[in-house]
């Protein structure tokens, strides 16, 4: 539709020159920052939001997976340690074995890290100020500077007005592709016919005061015949009363919403995926406190400031990962990130989900990273290229913390000329991510699994 326009004439002041800027502080975003600037690169980090920590945080998303595939570990480096400052803060139990969707039609068992996401908040400022990172946070990224085929730095908005950020390198870590798509990178996830095929989007709430023993003691079939009877009232959004609980397991922060038909490129349908979610946690809450026992007591502690999002757009880039690569074990020389699974397709339109787990860990290359012509950018986390399906098993946390790590050392390799588009120089960047402990490859995974101590606790 066309609609009348205005003309603007502005003028922009540089605020900054970094040798690295990460667009977006999520799971990806934040561990990119920490390693540029680890790396000796003078990094930025540009967040939207109020807190480092992306949907784990502001999305209330209080469990990281894609850690483990069975008993094998898949993040090492930056990521791993990020749970242990996490744990060693009080922010969590540590690894447990936890069943996806356990009410749903086909369950999944998985290892999880549970965590309080405020304490995440914490860790995250912790861990980016002491590797030098400059934080941007209430500060959206609205433009990508490009001159020919490079891009040069961004411009932000926030409550000073509008200033441009010039950098070597760019980090797009936004999950949404906001700098990659602006720069002119071809990307798919917007064509028309997907209107409604997309994942939903859920509101996460937290529910306080919850007796949650009582609850995971109550058998599998309990749960999914209340399930069952919840859905059939109209009163639950869909066949799971699926939680994670944070230490002291007296919070229940639940993934229980689920609303349909969302482009979350359109802030419409954005307005109404909020609005929706509060209407249907409404109804999820009375229905817990009625009928399920362990919240019988329960009272609504808090709604997610954004809405979560599984699904928007991704690069083309270099490589685009498949769910053969994945379920095959392809092997890649340019392998710089291990995913772990689960493969995770949310029914559009229904009440299922695909859930299955990959049969071991798999390597992503760092051409699922990088366009396959503009320079100065790389990309990681949920907006890497990967088919629908394969981006299923590779957008969980871990997996875009283990991205973000490669994409760091990446871009600060970069802007001082030691890598680039036209000679990624893999083998430098791997030994770079190998020296900070990270797991590049599956024979690191198997090292790594033949020498680590149990560190995966009781089921949760
Ligand atoms: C409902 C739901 C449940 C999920 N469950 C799990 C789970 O249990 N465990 C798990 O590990 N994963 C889960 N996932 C998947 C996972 O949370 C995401 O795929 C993952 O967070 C991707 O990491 P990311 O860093 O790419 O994106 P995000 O963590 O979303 O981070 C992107 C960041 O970029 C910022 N940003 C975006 N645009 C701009 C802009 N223009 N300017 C500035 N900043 C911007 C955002 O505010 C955000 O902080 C779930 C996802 C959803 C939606």
């Amino acid at each position: 539709m066309d609609r009348p326009a205005i003309t603007e004439t502005l003028t922009t002041p540089v605020l900054g020159e970094y040798d690295v800027i990460v667009a977006g502080g999520g799971a990806s975003g934040l561990i990119a920052a920490v390693a540029a600037a680890r790396c000796g690169a003078r990094t930025a980090v540009v967040e939207r939001a109020g807190c480092l920590g992306g949907t784990g945080t502001s999305g209330m998303v209080a469990q990281w997976i894609g850690l483990f595939n069975g008993s094998v570990r898949c993040v090492g480096g930056i990521g791993f340690e990020l749970t242990q400052r996490v744990q060693a803060a009080g922010g969590s139990e540590g690894f447990r074995r936890y069943t996806l969707a356990e009410a749903s039609a086909n369950p999944v068992t998985i290892t999880n890290f549970p965590f309080n996401p405020e304490v995440v908040k914490i860790v995250a400022d912790e861990m980016a100020s002491e590797a030098g990172v400059d934080v941007y946070l209430h500060s959206r990224v609205v433009r990508a500077l490009v001159e020919g085929r490079r891009v040069q730095g961004l411009v932000v908005e926030n409550v000073g007005g509008r200033g441009a950020l010039r950098s070597a390198m760019l980090v797009d870590a936004t999950g949404d592709a906001v700098v990659a798509s602006a720069a002119g990178v071809p990307c798919v996830g917007e064509e028309p016919e997907l209107q409604h095929k997309r994942q939903p989007c859920t509101l996460v709430f937290r529910m306080s005061n919850v007796d949650v023993r009582t609850f995971r003691a109550m058998p599998r079939e309990q749960k999914r015949a209340i399930a069952l009877e919840g859905l059939k009232e109209g009163r639950l959004a869909w066949e799971s009363l699926s939680f994670c609980s944070t230490p002291g397991e007296l919070d229940a922060v639940c993934l229980m919403s689920r609303i349909h038909g969302i482009d979350a490129l359109d802030p419409r349908d954005l307005t109404r995926a909020e609005q929706t979610g509060r209407q249907q946690i409404k109804s999820i809450v009375s229905f817990l406190q009625e009928r399920v026992p362990g919240f019988e007591r329960s009272l609504l502690g808090g709604i997610a400031e954004r809405v979560g999002i599984r699904e928007t757009r991704r690069i083309v880039g270099r490589h685009t990962l498949t769910t053969e690569d994945i379920v095959g074990g392809r092997r890649f020389a340019d392998a710089v990130a291990l995913g772990a699974g689960p493969m995770d397709l949310h029914e559009a339109g229904g009440t299922g989900v695909d859930l299955w787990m990959p049969p071991a860990p798999f390597e992503i290359p760092l051409a699922c990273q990088l366009p396959q012509e503009m320079e100065g950018l790389v990309v990681t986390g949920r907006a890497i290229s990967a088919t629908r399906e394969a981006n299923g098993g590779a957008r969980h946390m871990g997996t875009a913390m283990c991205l973000g790590h490669a994409a760091g050392v990446y871009a600060a390799l970069a802007s001082r000329g030691e890598a680039s588009l036209q000679e990624p120089a893999p083998e430098k960047v791997r030994q770079v991510l190998r020296n900070q402990k990270a797991l590049v490859s599956s024979d690191d995974a198997m090292a790594a699994a033949a020498n680590d101590t149990p560190i995966v606790a009781r089921a949760a």
